[in-house]
């Protein structure tokens, strides 16, 4: 019986994937998970994808349990700034896309453009965003969504099988470190061996499995089952067992990245309930508001600007608060490993795969890992079946969300520098290049997406097309056929209803006060 596990690295990855595996197999499962006090962790990972509250869910833990803890704050949305041209904005929201007579709202916008805005006019979201409010009225009930929350927690649903059923209407910001610490404690109490030491070699037997990791003080840790979560360096994956790893730099060339953690007195400043991403002369800054400071950083190319222009425009963005934060420079390795599971070894977190942050993916993929993980868990034999379907499931996702950001770029009208220019030339997959061609004619949908999950669903495809502005798109010709009354009618309840949560939802500063 494979049930004695040894994780490798303390980060995100490694005390995700200890305390979801207790939460899934308890006392059934062996858990020794191994951490180095020289390597620091990566130190940035703060924003998430709404279907993380099936993790927190899994784990048994309410917000309340978790959220000051972490200094967490709510994201409804990725606020996309100066990416088609300066003072321009628009949001990529946790909302699903309501529909008209067979026809997405976003298709009736391009025939109707009631205004300029199509986020504000398909979606309530936008606005509640605006006027910096919290998506859970003071009582702690959620904005009126066409979700039962109670109801799909108590179902114990795994995102995977979430998928397209409802869109939750928000996700999570929370400083990574008291996250991992958060989780430290909730897997040693349930018996997680925790051991601070370094690993300085991995063993294989005769077969080229791994049959144990030596340490620096505590001697050989063994395992059945050995998770790589030791961040870029891949050190039993990649490293030891050789498996090969595919770059993606040639369509996402952003490859480094600086980090600030600026402390900022939130009650004055007031949170605006989103991550942004803010366009620059060489890539985008992000900016992430926690309930006690700011979290920023600068994604960029080397290719096009140097770590000292990089973290001097970083700070001009900022201003005076961020004058005596030191600046944390970021190598990125971008791209996926052939394969995550390989013998007896699984990679979780970067070691198996990375992206830029632009839509906040990381921690997503180790949610999803570590979901495969459980579904595919070996038993008492090693199935090259549950194997090969794991990496197939891990391929999919980073596929697909390499396409899904790729089209960021080709898509953004912005056309101002080098880099700008850069996107419109570089080479793209050509399923990509075949789908954009689509998508000009007949929007995104099931149909015509990257066809396996990957976590995003075709109305994220409508709001990067419609907000980044560099594409041409046409409504369907059947709208000129139809009726628009029903479409007039969808798009001025949803600005009523946005015009009436704004009057009534609290900020989202003030609701989080609540929650301590
Ligand atoms: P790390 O944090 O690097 O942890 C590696 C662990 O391995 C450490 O504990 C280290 O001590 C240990 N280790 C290494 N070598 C050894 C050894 N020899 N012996 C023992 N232990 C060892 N994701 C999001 O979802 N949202 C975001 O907004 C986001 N922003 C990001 C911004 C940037 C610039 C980057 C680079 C990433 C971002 N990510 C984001 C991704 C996110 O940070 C990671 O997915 C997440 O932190 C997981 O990291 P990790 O645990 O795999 O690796």
């Amino acid at each position: 019986m494979v049930n004695k596990v040894v994780i490798v690295g303390g980060g995100t990855a490694g005390w995700m994937t200890a305390s979801y595996l207790k939460a899934a197999f308890a006392d059934r499962i062996d858990i020794t998970l191994v951490e180095s006090s020289r390597v620091s962790t990566i130190g940035v990972g703060e924003a998430t994808f709404s279907d993380i509250r099936h993790f927190f869910a899994f784990l048994g833990l309410k917000e309340s349990d978790w959220m000051p803890a972490c200094n967490a704050t709510y994201k409804l949305a990725v606020r996309f700034e100066n990416w088609r041209e300066p003072g321009h904005h628009f949001y990529h929201p946790f909302e699903q896309m309501r529909s008209v007579n067979g026809f997405p709202l976003t298709d009736w916008w391009l025939k109707e453009k009631p205004s300029a805005r199509f986020d504000t006019d398909c979606f309530v979201m936008p606005s509640i965003i605006d006027a910096g409010l919290s998506p859970r009225h003071t009582d702690g009930r959620l904005i009126d969504q066409p979700f039962d929350e109670e109801a799909e927690e108590m179902q114990g649903l795994t995102m995977s099988e979430h998928q397209g059923k409802t869109q939750f209407p928000y996700a999570y910001q929370f400083e990574a470190a008291l996250l991992a610490k958060f989780l430290t404690r909730y897997s040693t109490d349930r018996g997680v061996r925790h051991i601070v030491d370094d690993v300085n070699h991995v063993e294989l037997d005769e077969r080229g499995w791994i049959s144990g990791v030596r340490t620096a003080e505590h001697g050989e840790l063994t395992g059945d089952l050995y998770i790589d979560c030791t961040g870029f360096r891949a050190l039993l994956l990649n490293k030891a067992l050789d498996v090969p790893f595919v770059s993606f730099q040639d369509t996402l060339p952003n490859d480094s990245a600086v980090a600030l953690q600026v402390p900022m007195d939130m009650e004055r400043r007031g949170i605006l309930p989103c991550t942004t991403s803010t366009a620059q002369d060489a890539g985008w800054i992000w900016t992430i508001p926690l309930t006690g400071r700011v979290g920023t950083g600068y994604v960029y190319a080397k290719d096009y600007l140097s770590p000292e222009e990089a973290e001097r425009t970083l700070r001009e963005f900022v201003g005076p608060a961020a004058a005596d934060v030191e600046a944390n420079h970021i190598r990125m390795r971008i791209g996926r490993s052939e394969r995550s599971w390989e013998r007896n070894c699984v990679a979780v977190g970067l070691s198996s795969g990375f992206v830029e942050p632009l839509e906040s993916t990381g921690i997503f993929f180790i949610h999803h890992a570590i979901e495969q993980l459980v579904k595919n868990f070996p038993g008492d034999e090693w199935s090259d079946v549950h194997r090969d379907l794991y990496n197939r499931s891990v391929e999919h996702v980073m596929e697909g969300v390499r396409e899904f950001l790729v089209l960021h770029y080709v898509a953004a009208k912005r056309n101002d520098t080098q880099y700008w220019k850069d996107t419109n030339t570089r080479v793209i997959p050509d399923a990509l290049a075949e789908r954009i061609e689509n998508w000009k004619r007949v929007l995104p949908d099931s149909e015509n997406v990257f066809p396996y999950y990957h976590g995003l669903p075709p109305y994220s495809y409508m709001c990067i097309l419609l907000g980044m502005g560099g594409i041409d798109l046409h409504h369907s010709p059947g709208l000129d056929l139809s009726d628009t009354a029903a479409a007039r009618r969808e798009f001025a309840a949803i600005q009523d209803k946005a015009a009436g949560l704004t009057k009534v939802l609290p900020k989202a500063y003030d609701y989080f006060t609540r929650l301590d």
